[in-house]
């Protein structure tokens, strides 16, 4: 079962990725370390809806 999700910046709050989870394997809140180009720096994202 896919979900779409959004990835945000846990920094400037702006969205910056879509992806998918699948809710089977992935519980709770999703949480990556991706590039932010508005901090021109990599940060935590964590999904949202
Ligand atoms: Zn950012």
């Amino acid at each position: 079962m896919r979900v779409n999700i959004l990835l945000a910046c846990t920094e400037c709050k702006r969205r910056n990725y879509s992806s998918q989870k699948n809710k089977k394997n992935t519980t709770g809140r999703l949480e990556i370390k991706k590039f932010c180009p508005w901090c021109n720096k990599h940060t935590e994202h964590r999904e949202t809806k």
